[in-house]
């Protein structure tokens, strides 16, 4: 018989190594904010009848944010014929990182929604929009990121040093059960009794 313990074990341990990879990464792209001042990714253009979205992933002083866009699809058509992924990195100090504005930050998180009216190119000044595009952008700073991917490793440190406590004190290094009595298995939960000499040997 299979156990669910035995299964979900493996996958933990996964997660949490995976998650403490994330942690490494996050910390190296706040890093990397000093030298670039925006690193921009669109991972997703679709084009339906009338609406054209784009989710756009930024790297932005810091933070990284999520971006939704959405516009009448005449206005994105030469934005659509690109290709459907696409990066582009803004090093500080070049005129496009100057030109781009950025979004607001609440020490480095964002939250923002609006809209841009777009006239039609060579329009008099005056002239209502006639198309727009709703923006929706959500960030959060890449240290409470890495913060936030250190909870997994946590926990399993902690399980970790529960598991030898049980082991020395001659208990289930799983559920804690008292082994006194069972040399080999655990009678509450299967699990195999690992000696604490076993492993100085
Ligand atoms: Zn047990």
């Amino acid at each position: 018989m299979v156990r669910y313990g035995a299964v979900r074990r493996p996958l933990f341990n996964v997660l949490c190594a995976l998650s403490l990879l994330l942690c490494v990464v996050s910390l190296a792209m706040w890093g990397r904010s000093r030298w670039v001042a925006m690193d921009h990714i669109t991972i997703g253009v679709a084009q339906r009848p009338t609406v054209w979205t784009a989710i756009e992933l930024d790297s932005w002083q810091g933070s990284v944010c999520i971006t939704f866009d959405s516009a009448n699809a005449n206005v994105a058509a030469a934005a659509a014929t690109g290709p459907r992924v696409s990066y582009r990195a803004f090093p500080i100090q070049t005129p496009e990182a100057k030109l781009w504005k950025g979004y607001t930050s609440h020490l480095g998180f964002i939250a923002e929604s609006h809209r841009v009216g777009l006239r039609p190119k060579g329009s008099p000044p005056g002239t209502p929009p006639t198309r727009f595009m709703d923006t929706k952008v959500v960030g959060a700073p890449w240290w409470f990121i890495a913060l936030a991917l250190l909870i997994m490793p946590n926990l399993w440190l902690r399980k970790r040093a529960r598991m030898r406590r049980n082991q020395e004190l001659g208990l289930c290094v799983q559920c804690g059960y008292d082994l006194r009595a069972s040399p080999h298995r655990c009678p509450e939960c299967g699990t195999e009794r690992v000696l604490a000499t076993d492993e100085q040997r």
